[in-house]
Parts: structure tokens; C-alpha cells; sequence
């Protein structure tokens, strides 16, 4: 079974051998206090810098999820309110989620500006080139949901102030961790708001990340196989190569093998087309059946979300997809085609 899913998505085979090794090993039993856990949370830092080109200044934590990372930026680093320019499904949940922490008085006051960076429900980006806009434009706090671009293609990462990404999309790993990457700005804004009531303070969470502690028990086993996994792959730079390469190859292959079908790309402006999750429209119950057809193939397509849940599918163009699933998924796609009375 080969799978395009956006999330869970794909992992690297890999990873069930550094999961096994992390149990046989003792890794998973460490204290989290321990040195040698400490030096296993110290290590995965250091190669998130290297192999993402963090810069050296912006600090990185793990916590859950990206759902949790939402709330942190709200309870944290948000004084008076959050805007949140959204086009998808998961922006309206950030904003949602946002909102109920620190309900939005008066949005003139904002002080956060709340971006995704890649809209997973329908395969849209904010390019660097927009996100420069924004932060020309706005002079306090910017956080960017990255969820489904970090670890897939390059950022410039000094064009806002929090990042944050859960593994189980371009890291090609099992969900339950999450990193969040914050600059010296976040940090001083934590420190005016002086937010303290949470497990999960961003200033607690700093405090301990400073040891390369948690405040809590942490995912032992995610962190190290993240570990394993950044020692594995290439750096960012040739990542962003191969993503932007399958992505344009994606979208030649909608454009023309696909013309004659009724599967159309949702997004029309090139400009916009998210690198990294490629979204098909068409008939329900056309994308009902190539679904269908295509798991009998032993291919997993990725459903529609949200406003587009029904008329939709999805493809991953995640890192640990193999050029060899592209070209099967492609030739299932055009034989699909050709024996198909559209
Ligand atoms: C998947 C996703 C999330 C949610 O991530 P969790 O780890 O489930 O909290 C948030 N934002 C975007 C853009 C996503 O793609």
C-alpha cells in the first residue's frame, strides 16, 4: 500500500528500525531528566539548525502538536488580539481556537498577526515573497502554522517570529510531536505578558528547553527518531529542489496528461499553488470513484477537507515519497483515464 495522504502521511521506512532501536537500546526508558536523554533533546536541536538553516538565534522546543502550538501563540505571545488573514480550513480553526483563549475585543489593537503558510484543506501557500509583504506591513508579532511545509521546502525563517510544524507531514514521521521555533522577539513579548498559568507557558517551556528539559513527560521515542531521521535526510536546500521539481511536475501533469478528464486543479494562480499538497477538483462522484479505484490499486489518495471534503482529493508531496510512488500514482492516473467513459 503506497500513500499520498497529507497527513498522517507517509514515514520514512526507516523510521521502524529507529523505533526499534530506541526500544531495544533503552532510549524510551531514559529519565527525562537524565543526561542521556538531555544529550538525545540537545542533538535533534542542533541538527533542526543545521539541516532546516535555522538561524542559530531563533530557539526550537517540542511540544504535541500544532493544535497545541495555536494555543501557546494565543496564551503565550498574544497581548490584546490576533489577526488571522486565513483562506482554508485550518487558518478558520486557528482563529477559532485562537479566539476562544483570547477573545478578539478590539482587532485594531492586534498585536499577533497568525498566518499559515500552507493551507493543507486546499493546497494554497503564502510565498516568502508575500510573507516579506506582511512583515513590512505589520511591526509587531508574526506566527507562521507551517505544518505542512516545514522540513519540505526552504523559509526565510528571519520573515517571522514563531514557527511551528507537527512531524507527521514533510518529516515523514508518526504524529505526536510537534517543533516550535521562536526568535528573540517572541521571547521578550513572553516575557512582557508574563504568562504563567500553563503547563505549556512559553516561558516555561523556555526555562526548561534552556536544559534541554521539558516541563513534562515528553515523546522520548518521537524526539529520538526525529533525531535519527534529520541525521538521514539532506539539508533543506536540496529538499526544496526535489519538492519544487515533483510539484511542478504534478501540476504539468494535471494541466496536460489530465486534460481530457474531469479532474481539474482547485487553484488556477500559479503563484498560490502550495509546493507541497496538490489538490484535484472534479464531480463527486468522479472523485468518489478514482478514490475508490485507486485504493483496488493499493494507492491511498488523500480525501477532500473541509469546503472541499466532497469534491476534492489530495496529494502529498512529501519528502519521504519516492519518485518510483510518483510515477506509479501517475500511470494508475492516465491508465485510469483511458478506461474511463468520462
Ligand atoms: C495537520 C495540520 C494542523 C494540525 O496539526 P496537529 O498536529 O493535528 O495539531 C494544523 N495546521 C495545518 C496547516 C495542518 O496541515
Amino acid at each position: 500500500m503506497i500513500t499520498f495522504y497529507p497527513g498522517p502521511s507517509k514515514v520514512y521506512p526507516q523510521v521502524a528500525d529507529y523505533a526499534a532501536e530506541a526500544v531495544r537500546s533503552g532510549v524510551v526508558s531514559l529519565n527525562h531528566r537524565s543526561a542521556g536523554f538531555m544529550a538525545i533533546v540537545r542533538e535533534t536541536i542542533r541538527l533542526l539548525h543545521e539541516k532546516l538553516a535555522i538561524p542559530a538565534h531563533y530557539h526550537i522546543a517540542f511540544v504535541s502538536s500544532a493544535t497545541e502550538c495555536w494555543e501557546i501563540v494565543a496564551q503565550s505571545l498574544t497581548a490584546q488580539a490576533s489577526l488571522h488573514p486565513y483562506n482554508g480550513a485550518f487558518g478558520k480553526k486557528w482563529a477559532e481556537y485562537a479566539y476562544r483563549i483570547k477573545p478578539p475585543t478590539s482587532l485594531s489593537e492586534a498585536d499577533t498577526l497568525c498566518i499559515v503558510q500552507n493551507e493543507t484543506s486546499n493546497g494554497t501557500q503564502v510565498s516568502m515573497h508575500a510573507l516579506a509583504e506582511f512583515r513590512r506591513d505589520f511591526s509587531a508579532l508574526i506566527a507562521v502554522d507551517a505544518v505542512s511545509s516545514m522540513a519540505g521546502i526552504t523559509f526565510d525563517w528571519t520573515l517571522a517570529d514563531v514557527w511551528f510544524a507537527s512531524v507527521q507531514k514533510c518529516f515523514g514521521l508518526p504524529a505526536g510531536l510537534a517543533v516550535l521555533v521562536y526568535s528573540p522577539a517572541a521571547l521578550r513579548r513572553a516575557e512582557e505578558i508574563g504568562e504563567d498559568a500553563h503547563y505549556n507557558s512559553l516561558l516555561f517551556m523556555h526555562e526548561n528547553f534552556a536544559k534541554f528539559q521539558t516541563p513534562y513527560t515528553p515523546n522520548g521515542l518521537g524526539i529520538y527518531c526525529l533525531m535519527r531521521v534529520l541525521e538521514q535526510v539532506l539539508p533543506i536546500a536540496d529538499i526544496d529542489v526535489q519538492t519544487k521539481r515533483r510539484a511542478a511536475n504534478w501540476y504539468t501533469f494535471f494541466e496536460q496528461d489530465m486534460a481530457q478528464s474531469p479532474f481539474r486543479l482547485l487553484i488556477n494562480d500559479p503563484a498560490t499553488r502550495s509546493h507541497t499538497v496538490i489538490a484535484v477538483e472534479g464531480p463527486e462522484v468522479d472523485i468518489n470513484a478514482v478514490k475508490a479505484a485507486a485504493q483496488q490499486a493499493g494507492i491511498t489518495l488523500g480525501n477532500g477537507y473541509g469546503d472541499w471534503k466532497n469534491t476534492t482529493f489530495r496529494i502529498a508531496n512529501f519528502p519521504a515519497i519516492t519518485d518510483v510512488e510518483i510515477e506509479q500514482l501517475q500511470a494508475f492516473l492516465r491508465s485510469y483515464k483511458h478506461d474511463t467513459q468520462f
